[in-house]
């Protein structure tokens, strides 16, 4: 039976997506390796990785076997009073691959929800010591996740700050580095964090930003001396820094994650999309022994979050899976493998009319349009071109499966060539 496409039209929500005047939707049938299969037949090389999840590639043996077999065992059991083999092996990896004085996890159901998470750990925190804190510190073009908090910390211009205002609590928000990975530090661009951050951290519970790469708040990537200073004076001042990997972690910039750019190791981490290689959704929270025991010694006696589907096995034991991959360590030569082909293949993108800049880091590459481009428009051709690319506004940009080979990759910047080309 074919996919109702009508129905979907009249019926089914997509993300970001009007009822009034939806956009296009592809009916996909299948998805291996790096490839997406449309209902007519036709094969897309994906350049999304399904948002930054599926890093191994899709039905892969591996992790078919792992859901296949935890299926075969139980799918679900409520995580209050009972644990499970899928969650322990899950979190004592998490324990030993994440930075040294992380050691307490939290397991949660998104990238959104591990947020939430990290920002009640926080309040709860200084509520424990005594203190009523309740004002976070972030950084403009940042992106947390569509939840009310998750929303409160995420850039003001560009989200859904004036739609809920009132609604949101305000947080404060300081300028994010101009400068790039690869320039040269410059000192101002730590300036009005700094300033932000002495004006208020008597008040702040944390800072919480994404670090090294800012995704979906403009895909910027920023020098490492900026995290080594945000550390640095939260280290100073007492205040916690929550970093949000929920893109970046499992290797997705080069690094394992990405704070590991800048040497330092947050008090709270979100991990949340590649965690089960993109099969099904899971977040986890990670934190220090100090915060966990703080934040437990308070009045409530613990941490008060406890969802229905947490430590979901069926995820879990997926995640297992994807975490034994990234364990063998291919990963790292695939990253490195696309950073040089990106590096190669994006700037003679600057010569078209259309293109303001590109830019890479990792397995990322993105090319920034002078003006908005026509979603629905330049996503026809693209898959017309054999490839699935989805932008936003003057973002037009990829994060690959680790698994992609150069042939592919080609493929993938030729379609952003010709959907940029008039
Ligand atoms: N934080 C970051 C940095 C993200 O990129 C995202 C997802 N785009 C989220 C949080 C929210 O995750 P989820 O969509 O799983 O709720």
């Amino acid at each position: 039976m074919t996919i109702d496409i009508q129905f979907d039209q009249d019926h089914v929500w997509h993300p970001y997506t009007s009822t009034l005047d939806p956009l296009p939707c592809y009916p996909v049938t299948r998805a291996d390796g790096v490839e997406l299969t449309l209902e007519d037949g036709r094969r897309l090389i994906d350049g999304m990785s399904s948002w930054w999840s599926a890093i191994h590639g899709y039905n892969h043996p591996e992790l078919n076997q792992a859901a296949a077999a935890q299926l075969e065992q139980m799918s679900h059991v409520m995580f209050g009073g009972i644990t499970h083999k899928p969650a322990v092996e899950l979190c004592r990896k998490l324990v030993a691959m994440t930075p040294e004085p992380l050691e307490k996890v939290f397991l949660a159901d998104s990238g959104s929800v591990s947020v939430e998470v990290a920002l009640k750990m926080a309040l709860q925190y200084w509520a424990a010591k005594g203190e009523r804190r309740a004002k976070f510190l972030t950084l403009r073009h940042g992106y947390h996740g569509d939840t009310f908090a998750a929303m409160s910390v995420t850039d003001p211009d560009n989200s859904m700050h004036s739609l809920y205002k009132g609604f949101l609590p305000e947080h404060i928000f300081a300028d994010s580095p101009e400068g790039g990975f690869f320039d040269p530090w410059n000192p101002d661009d730590f300036s009005d964090f700094r300033n932000k951050f002495m004006a208020s951290h008597q008040q702040l519970a944390a800072v919480i930003l994404e670090p090294i790469v800012q995704g979906a708040g403009g895909m910027r990537f920023y020098h490492p001396e900026f995290l080594r200073q945000v550390r640095q004076l939260c280290d100073q001042h007492g205040v916690l820094l929550i970093c949000d990997e929920i893109a970046t972690g499992f290797g997705r910039t080069g690094k394992l994650f990405a704070c590991e750019h800048a040497g330092i190791s947050p008090d709270i981490l979100c991990l949340g999309k590649a965690l089960t290689g993109g099969y099904m959704t899971l977040a986890a929270t990670l934190t220090t022994k100090h915060v966990a025991d703080t934040v437990c010694s308070g009045a409530a006696g613990c941490f008060m979050h406890g969802p229905t589907f947490m430590g979901n096995p069926l995820a879990c034991a997926v995640a297992n899976a994807s975490l034994t991959l990234i364990g063998e360590g291919h990963w790292q030569n695939q990253v490195a493998q696309i950073e040089t082909h990106l590096a190669e293949l994006l700037p003679p993108l600057t010569e078209l009319e259309k293109v303001k800049s590109v830019r890479w880091l990792g397995a990322i590459g993105v090319v920034e349009t002078h003006e908005p481009v026509h979603v629905a428009e330049i996503q026809k051709v693209f898959v017309e071109q054999g490839v699935w690319i989805r932008p936003f506004g003057r973002l037009v940009y990829i994060m690959p499966p680790y698994i992609m080979d150069a042939t592919q990759l080609r493929q993938v910047v030729r379609a952003m060539e010709v959907g940029l080309s008039d």
